[in-house]
């Protein structure tokens, strides 16, 4: 920091910073122009370009990461099977369920809510899609490799 006294250092701050947004918002405006509606006031249209980046900050497979993470207390894989590839892994509705959630909330809406409520995993797991799959459809509580354990 070349400057020690704190009104030069203040009036260099703001210099840089009304350079690197007069910058941006030239590539902003460039980028986002054809999104416009013309009857936009300047105000809605920098509310918009903030609610966009944003939205792209916190992309979707960043915030599954995270709920992953939380319902796997950090382990990052299936409860059942243990498969790791972050891929194949989803979030079980352990009592059922899913199909009405997925009315009530969007898919990314869905990942926010989870971040947000306390963790309780008697109500959502992680499951890789083989084992989430087989819950599903066959409504049978042993999954095939839960079954091959217990013979
Ligand atoms: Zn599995
Ligand atoms: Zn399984």
């Amino acid at each position: 920091m070349p400057y020690k006294d704190p009104e030069k250092r203040k009036a260099y701050h703001k210099k840089y910073s009304a350079d690197w947004n007069k910058n941006n918002r030239d590539k902003l405006n460039k980028s986002y122009k054809k999104y416009y509606d013309n009857s936009m006031s300047d105000e809605q249209k920098q509310k918009k370009i903030k609610a966009s980046l944003e939205y792209s900050k916190l992309k979707f497979i960043e915030l599954k990461r995270l709920v992953l993470l939380k319902y796997s207390e950090d382990r990052l894989v299936c409860k059942c099977c243990g498969e790791s590839i972050y891929e194949f892994l989803t979030i079980d509705h352990v009592k059922g369920g899913g199909n009405q959630e997925r009315k009530k909330r969007s898919a990314i809406n869905f990942l926010k809510y989870l971040l947000q409520q306390p963790l309780d995993l008697t109500k959502y797991q992680v499951l890789c899609y083989n084992c989430n799959c087989f819950n599903k459809n066959k409504k049978e509580i042993i999954c095939p490799h839960k079954r091959k354990e217990l013979q």
